[in-house]
């Protein structure tokens, strides 16, 4: 496994090998089940693996968690060498943006809704930064999780807009044992948060089984999933939500493929987690 913290060693790692399919796997780092899932993914589908260690901050707002977003690389190279990835690339913030740089991606609609509507600068720096990973890495296959859903959204209207020439594969989420979707940010969670935090993910199961049942009124749905999340008096929701899983619109009556979706603050740490349902098949 090469460990590059530089682009152009990267990019003649890569070239080295430009016959063979190279997957992709971007990340912010201090790895979980849910990043390996992916890398695991991408080492059984492609002859060589890459991952990216890069907390990327231009995706932070200021009053953000950039600072506090928890990092170990040493334990995560440990992980990867295990999993077989070929090729690690760890940059620094400063030859990712160098003194003069001036160019960004924006993803308009898909990018406004949910996650941009409570973080509006977000996707601006997630698809320049993944732009510029596909750009030096040049992957054949990237793997994101169904956890970020926008994300993986916005990433595959960025792709086919400006003609990447390479496939998105989105994976499950990995949850921990009681449902919580697994996220670096979850080690900040006291352990009374901790012990809060399944209420995300039972209420989206919850709301699931609704709908499974046959409700269809968008409206009562989200003011149960309200309700469902405020029974843990720790959890402040940001937002709920009954989307479209294509356009992101906001439903009234639900029909086709909806995504259930919510951020929710347990004290400072902001968690996000969905689900996709199949409406005209539930
Ligand atoms: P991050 O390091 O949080 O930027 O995540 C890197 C990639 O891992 C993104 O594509 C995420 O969607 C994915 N990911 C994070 N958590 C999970 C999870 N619990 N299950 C599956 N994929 C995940």
């Amino acid at each position: 496994m090469i460990v590059a913290d530089d682009i152009e060693k990267a990019r003649a790692i890569r070239l080295r090998d430009t016959e063979r399919s190279w997957g992709f796997v971007p990340t912010m780092g201090y790895l979980h089940e849910g990043h390996l899932s992916l890398v695991r993914r991408s080492v059984e589908e492609n002859e060589r693996t890459a991952v990216s260690i890069f907390v990327n901050p231009t995706q932070f707002a200021p009053d953000e968690d950039f600072e506090r977003y928890p990092r170990d690389l040493d334990r995560d190279l440990v992980m990867l060498k295990k999993e077989g990835v070929d090729l690690v690339f760890t940059p620094q913030a400063k030859s990712i943006y160098t003194e003069d740089f001036q160019t960004t991606v924006k993803v308009q609609e898909v990018s406004k809704p949910l996650e941009g509507r409570s973080r509006p600068t977000h996707f601006e720096g997630v698809a320049t930064i993944v732009a510029k990973l596909f750009n030096i890495i040049e992957p054949t296959r990237a793997y994101f999780g169904q956890k970020d859903a926008q994300q993986s959204i916005v990433i595959r209207q960025m792709v086919r807009d400006l003609n990447f020439n390479l496939e998105i594969v989105v994976c499950p989420t990995v949850r921990e044992f009681d449902g919580l979707a697994m996220s670096s940010r979850n080690v900040r969670l006291s352990q009374e948060e901790r012990a809060a935090a399944p209420i995300i993910f039972r209420t989206l199961q919850l709301t699931a089984q609704m709908i499974e049942a046959g409700e269809r009124d968008a409206d009562r749905l989200r003011a149960f999933m309200q309700e469902s999340i405020a029974i843990e008096t720790m959890a402040r929701v940001d937002y709920v939500s009954l989307a479209d899983a294509d356009t992101l619109r906001e439903l009234s009556h639900l029909g086709g493929t909806v995504l259930i979706s919510t951020a929710v603050f347990l004290g400072k740490i902001r968690l996000i987690d969905n689900v996709i349902i199949d409406v005209d098949t539930a």
